[in-house]
């Protein structure tokens, strides 16, 4: 499984607590790595934007942090 690129969180500016938000019917790969904390699935999420990343630091779900810059 290639690493997923994060992003920096444009609130606290970390991205060690940034997490990739997946969509859709998890794989058991995906179920795995949410359970480690690696992704989040959107299924947890809740709400109508459909952002890409999620700070678990801040609790904020944010499509890029380079746009907030
Ligand atoms: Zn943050």
């Amino acid at each position: 499984m290639r690493k997923p690129k994060v992003s920096s969180c444009p609130e606290c500016g970390k991205t060690n607590v940034v997490v990739p938000i997946l969509y859709g019917y998890p794989s058991d790969e995906a179920m795995e790595a949410a359970e480690r904390d690696e992704i989040v699935l959107a299924g947890c999420m809740d709400g109508d934007l459909d952002p890409s990343y999620y700070c678990r630091r801040c609790l904020v779900a944010f499509e890029n942090a380079r746009q907030f810059a």
